[in-house]
């Protein structure tokens, strides 16, 4: 059997030198956003949910150099010799083809929102988070963007939690309405507003303030004689935008026959109820679909095991917080069906092979999941997972160790 692939993070100074050579011209800086691996509260976000996502240490970096017209160059190391064109003057949504939608689209975004001095630019992009595994290197794209065209630009919004909202809301803007892909927040709020050894407790509640959304909660995992191992399946993405938008809309659709804005409403008061069980059980006699009922149920669920998971942690009892993450991944499956055979298969090897828990991460239909395990165990458990792809014929997963790292920066 062949030995599993382990994605080392690029060190900021390799990947600022990268990022350089790569435009060929001389940058005004290198900026650097993160991928981010979520560790509860999957599918919460756009139902005013919590989530908790940590930065991973693999990074996209940008270089850029500013220009006084609207035209727009940008290349990336995945395909080097290609660069794509785009004119800022008259761009409308939707206007941009291909993966250049997502940094023009931030561009476009910006001066929509009024920031009219965001002018043309050339940039050079080179990442080490992989690409379409649900670790957001869409969001590690558009936030380094983000930060880069706010610096080049001195609108200021870089420098502070609060001004950071103002770049996420073009960045959130650009994957929805220039590059058409259905973002609800939980990517571009980790990777712009995380901090090294603490997860974000994300509330996704609409309208909240920056020191509202975000509470910064440590998570040490070598404290507590464990790891983080991230296994990307590498299973193809099916169907994946149909079926988020109609998740979406199941749940919205069950908030209107409920009469509330959002299911997180709904959780709220499930959670303050005296019998939690009975008063989930009530709400979902109202709906008259089976469907709709279990997709309640998992939002519903997952947004309790979000506080659930941060109390066990803090009072160190990993066992309920690996309970949590298993209990997370059965719902995805069953509840919510988002998950695709290579997901349930390596989390029923990671289990089997003594991970406290495991669970898929980001949207599902493929990706990446997640294990907590002992210390030093990361590369076996990826390894017997590989195994098991190899027996079954799926393709080859590969596969990182997170720590919990830095939202975006300037690196150069
Ligand atoms: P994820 O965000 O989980 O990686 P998405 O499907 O949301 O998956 O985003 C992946 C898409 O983002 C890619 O198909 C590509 O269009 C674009 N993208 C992200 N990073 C890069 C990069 N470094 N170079 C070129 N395109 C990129
Ligand atoms: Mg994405």
């Amino acid at each position: 059997m062949t030995n599993i692939d382990f994605i080392e993070p690029l060190d900021d100074a390799e990947g600022a030198a990268r990022a350089r050579a790569l435009l060929g011209d001389d940058a005004a800086g290198v900026w650097a956003a993160p991928g981010r691996v979520n560790l509860i509260g999957e599918h919460t976000d756009y139902n005013g949910g919590l989530c908790l996502p940590i930065a991973l240490p693999h990074r996209t970096y940008i270089a850029l150099k500013p220009h006084g017209g609207s035209a727009v160059t940008v290349v990336s190391d995945v395909a080097p010799d290609q660069s794509a064109h785009a004119d800022l003057a008259g761009l409308e949504a939707g206007g941009v083809d291909g993966w250049a939608a997502y940094p023009v689209g931030v561009a476009w975004a910006l001066r929509e929102a009024g920031f009219g001095q965001v002018t043309g630019f050339d940039a050079a992009f080179v990442s080490c988070v992989p690409l379409g595994s649900g670790l957001s290197s869409s969001a590690a794209m558009t936030c380094s963007t983000a930060l880069a065209l706010d610096d080049v630009n001195g609108l200021g919004f870089g420098g502070s939690d609060q001004g950071r909202l103002t770049l996420i809301d073009a960045a959130i803007a650009a994957e929805n309405d220039m590059a058409g892909a259905s973002t609800g927040g939980l990517d571009q709020n980790a990777s712009m507003r995380c901090t090294a050894g603490h997860a974000i407790r994300l509330d996704c509640t609409p309208g909240l303030s920056a020191a509202e959304s975000v509470t910064q909660v440590p998570f040490d995992l070598e404290a507590h004689g464990l790891e983080l191992l991230v296994l990307d399946t590498r299973a193809p993405h099916q169907l994946n935008d149909g079926q988020y938008a109609a998740r979406r809309a199941s749940c919205e659709t069950a908030a209107a026959r409920l009469g509330i804005d959002n299911l997180r409403i709904l959780a709220d008061a499930v959670a303050a109820s005296d019998d939690p069980a009975q008063a989930l059980a009530d709400a979902l006699a109202r709906l008259d679909d089976d469907t709709m009922r279990r997709r309640v149920r998992h939002v519903v669920t997952e947004i309790g095991r979000v506080d659930a998971f941060i109390d066990a942690f803090a009072r160190g009892d990993m066992a309920q917080a690996g309970a949590l993450f298993d209990a997370s991944h059965d719902s995805l499956r069953d509840d919510y069906e988002v998950t695709v055979p290579e997901l349930d298969v390596a989390v029923d090897v990671a289990r089997r092979e003594g991970a406290l828990g495991a669970r898929m991460t980001g949207g599902g239909f493929g990706g990446s999941i997640i294990a907590l395990v002992a210390a030093g165990e990361s590369r076996r458990i990826a390894q017997a997972i590989a195994d098991e792809f190899a027996r079954r014929g799926f393709a080859a997963p590969r596969a990182l160790s997170a720590t919990a790292s830095d939202s975006a920066h300037r690196v150069a």
